[in-house]
C-alpha cells in the first residue's frame, strides 16, 4: 500500500495568491469572522501541511463560511494514501458545518430561506454547471465542469475549497442549507458527504415502502446512515459488518444483524468498499431485486469474477452510485434534522482534533477506529 508521510510539526507556509496589502485581513461581523488569510490543510508531494493562504476578494454570489467542525472522510484518506489522483497542493476535506462569515445581501439557501452572517449552515461538496448534457440528464455529480470540494488545488479558484480549514469559500452554484442551532456539530457534520450519499442510495432504491427487506453491507458512515434512513421508512433492515461494535450501533439504529437463514432481500446496499462484498450483494438479492453498489470508489484497486447468469436468471438490477444530487442533499439534511439527530449517530465521529494536529487526525483515520475523525479549527466551533 502506498504510504504517506505526515509532517509532525504541521509547518506553516506563506502563500500569496494575490497581493493583499490594501485589504483588511480580518473583520468582525455578526457571529462569525471574515478572514482573507486562512489556514487550510493541504496535501502535496506525499505530506500534509497547514498552509496560510491569502484569498482574493470574494466574488459576487460566493459565500464565505467559517468552519466550526469538519470530518475526515474515507475519500480524504484515499487521497493521502495515493489511492486516487490528486492535484498538487490539494485543499483537503469536504464534510463540515460552519457559520456564514460573508455573503451578498439578498442571498438565500437552497430552500429559499434568507441567509445572513452568523447563520449556521451545511453545504454540498459539489459545484455543477446545471447546463451540460450530464447535468441535464440528472447526472449533476458527473458534470463536465464539476468542482469537488476537498479535491481541488488551493491554486484553483475559489482557492479555499477544503473544509479542513478555518474557512471555506462556496461558489454560487453550491447548495447551502441553514440548520438549527440546537443540532450539535457532530450530528450534522457529515451532511455534505455520507448523509447525502445515503440519501441518494434511498432515492436510487425507489424510497421503498414499509416492510421491504433490505440488507446493508458495511456499517461505516454511509452504511450506518443508509440503515438508519431505511429503518425510519419502516423497512426491515439487516446489516453485515465484521465489527461487533458497529453491529451494536446498527441495532440501535433499528437494523438487525443479518440472519444466516439465506432468505433473500429486495434491496441490497453495498457500502463496505470491499470488492468481494459486491458478490455477496448479488448473491443475497432476491429475484427482481435491486443491488445498489456505493462502496467501491477507487478504480483499479481490485476485481471480482461474476457469473453473468446470476444477473440474468434472477433478473437483478444493479445501480452504481457515486455522490449525489442537490435534492438528495436536501432530503438528507431534512432527515437529519427530523430523525437522524435523535439516533446517536454521533458515535460514528471521533473526539475532536485541532486543525494544527490534522496529521494526527489522519493517523487515527488510517487506524480505522472511527468512520469519521473530527477536526475543529483552533479556537473555533460550537459546543458538542
Ligand atoms: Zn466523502
Ligand atoms: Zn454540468
Amino acid at each position: 500500500m502506498p504510504g504517506f508521510s505526515f509532517t509532525r510539526s504541521a509547518a506553516l507556509t506563506e502563500t500569496a495568491l494575490l497581493a493583499t496589502s490594501s485589504k483588511e485581513q480580518c473583520m468582525q461581523t455578526a457571529g462569525a469572522e471574515v478572514q482573507l488569510d486562512v489556514s487550510i490543510a493541504v496535501f502535496d508531494d506525499g505530506a500534509i501541511t497547514v498552509e496560510r493562504v491569502d484569498l482574493p476578494d470574494r466574488s459576487a454570489g460566493e459565500i464565505d463560511v467559517a468552519i466550526s467542525a469538519a470530518a475526515i472522510c474515507g475519500s480524504d484518506l484515499h487521497t493521502v494514501l495515493g489511492h486516487r489522483s490528486a492535484p498538487a497542493r490539494t485543499a483537503l476535506g469536504h464534510e463540515a458545518v460552519g457559520r456564514v462569515a460573508d455573503l451578498d445581501d439578498g442571498t438565500t439557501d437552497f430552500r429559499g430561506t434568507p441567509l445572513r452572517r452568523g447563520d449556521r449552515v451545511v453545504f454540498s461538496m459539489l459545484s455543477e454547471c446545471g447546463s451540460c448534457d450530464r447535468c441535464r440528464a440528472g447526472l449533476t455529480m458527473k458534470c463536465r465542469s464539476l468542482l469537488k470540494y476537498g479535491h481541488e488545488s488551493v491554486t484553483t479558484p475559489p482557492h479555499a475549497t477544503g473544509t479542513l480549514a478555518e474557512q471555506v469559500r462556496l461558489l454560487p452554484s453550491v447548495p447551502v442549507l441553514r440548520v438549527p442551532d440546537d443540532v450539535a456539530d457532530v450530528q450534522v457534520v457529515s451532511a455534505g458527504c455520507a448523509v447525502a450519499t445515503a440519501a441518494a442510495v434511498v432515492a436510487a432504491a425507489g424510497t421503498p415502502p414499509p416492510g421491504t427487506r433490505i440488507l446493508v453491507l458495511g456499517v461505516g458512515a454511509v452504511g450506518a446512515y443508509c440503515a438508519a434512513m431505511f429503518a425510519t421508512l419502516g423497512c426491515a433492515v439487516q446489516v453485515r459488518d465484521p465489527s461487533p461494535e458497529r453491529l451494536a450501533l446498527a441495532a440501535q439504529l433499528g437494523a438487525q444483524p443479518a440472519d444466516s437463514d439465506g432468505e433473500p432481500f429486495s434491496v441490497v446496499v453495498e457500502a463496505s468498499g470491499s470488492s468481494s462484498a459486491v458478490l455477496e450483494a448479488l448473491n443475497a438479492a432476491d429475484v427482481g431485486g435491486h443491488v445498489v453498489a456505493a462502496g467501491s470508489v477507487s478504480l483499479g484497486s481490485s476485481t471480482v469474477t461474476i457469473d453473468p447468469a446470476l444477473l440474468v436468471t434472477r433478473r437483478l438490477r444493479v445501480t452504481g452510485l457515486h455522490n449525489y444530487t442537490a435534492e438528495n442533499f436536501r432530503w438528507g439534511v431534512d432527515w437529519l434534522v427530523a430523525h437522524g439527530r435523535h439516533l446517536g449517530l454521533e458515535r460514528l465521529v471521533s473526539p475532536p482534533f485541532p486543525l494544527s494536529a490534522v496529521d494526527e487526525a489522519f493517523q487515527l483515520m488510517k487506524d480505522g477506529r472511527y468512520p469519521r475523525v473530527l477536526v475543529r479549527p483552533d479556537g473555533h466551533g460550537d459546543p458538542a
